[in-house]
């Protein structure tokens, strides 16, 4: 497939909603959340508390209209499953975020540059009826956080799963690395290396953040996903999230060889240019400009571009993503 002609896409944005106008989602944060939800309020231009009821409909205003401002063409929107046990239980008490499928379905069907990333935990009784429906009804990508939904993709009782989404050539994008907003049951996941399973099914994975650490003090998995990478060819890495102190070790590395590397926002997250300004990646005009784009889409848009990631890695994608 020809890709120059394609237009730039984010594989990695989140839905997010309280669900008390009817949405299904649910969000329930930590106390010491708080700051950091009010920080990425901010930053999106949205001055509604999380509480609200109009909350999840101002969310997909505003996403709505950074894109139409961006130079994006399309993003995926991603949903995000209940917290199961391995034997198919569901543990809604454990689940800090839930967006459910036919949420995201639902508003990207107003949005034809919105395309839809479900979630389905592997261990669900309905799982592979559900992969299927999720396919028919056009989902690009399926997401999953090993760490959080707590899925080792390892377990050969998924292998069916796995079998299946690569038959149906739908591709996973699995959080790998350190997790900051929700809550790490399984911490030993946060290794690309619990990827193996799915990524020898044939599944083209995409590991998000590329194993990168969440905070200084974690566990740098970068080494784990390079080597991986070299050993799977369909093994992909998304730059979602990547700006702030702790990432620019991924950063530097990824910079000089940016191999199967997918642009990606993680937004709400915040998108800062002054940590790799004082790297010395960036000069002061470019980070003055940089700081002055509003538009978050489009301010982590230029912070790749400025870091020298080849036009590629705003392409790549739309021969990774499942095009219904
Ligand atoms: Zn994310």
């Amino acid at each position: 497939m020809n890709e120059d002609n394609l237009p730039p896409i984010d594989v990695h944005v989140h839905l997010i909603g309280n669900g008390l106008a009817g949405s299904g989602c649910r969000l329930r944060m930590r106390w010491w959340h708080a700051p950091f939800l009010q920080m990425m309020a901010w930053d999106i231009g949205l001055k509604i508390s999380s509480a609200d009821p109009r909350f999840d409909a101002a969310y997909v205003a505003r996403l709505r209209q950074w894109l139409g401002q961006s130079s994006l063409g399309a993003v995926v929107l991603l949903a995000s499953d209940e917290t199961y046990s391995v034997h198919g239980e569901k543990r809604s008490d454990l689940t800090a975020l839930y967006v459910p499928n036919e949420y995201v379905f639902e508003v990207c069907r107003s949005d034809r540059r919105l395309l839809p990333g479900i979630s389905i935990h592997p261990a669900r009784a309905d799982a592979l009826a559900e992969l299927d429906r999720g396919v028919e009804r056009g989902a690009a990508l399926l997401k999953l956080l090993p760490c959080t939904h707590m899925v080792d993709p390892n377990d050969r009782r998924y292998l069916r799963f796995w079998e299946r989404m690569a038959e149906l050539g739908l591709p996973l994008l699995a959080h790998t690395g350190g997790e900051f907003s929700l809550p790490n049951y399984r911490p030993d996941l946060q290794t690309p290396a619990c990827l193996q399973l799915p990524l020898e099914c044939g599944v083209k994975v995409i590991a998000a953040h590329c194993g990168s650490r969440a905070l200084p003090w974690d566990h740098d998995y970068f080494g784990v996903f390079r080597r991986m990478q070299d050993q799977y060819p369909n093994l992909y890495g998304d730059l979602a999230a990547l700006s702030q102190p702790a990432h620019l070790s991924t950063l530097a590395q990824l910079r000089k060889a940016p191999i199967r590397i997918l642009h990606g926002t993680d937004y709400p997250v915040v998108t800062s240019a002054v940590w790799s300004r004082l790297r010395g990646w960036l000069d002061r005009a470019t980070l003055q400009r940089i700081r002055a784009e509003r538009n978050p889409l489009e301010r982590k848009v230029e912070l790749t571009r400025a870091l020298g990631f080849p036009d590629r890695v705003f392409r790549e994608a739309w021969s990774v993503l499942r095009r219904g």
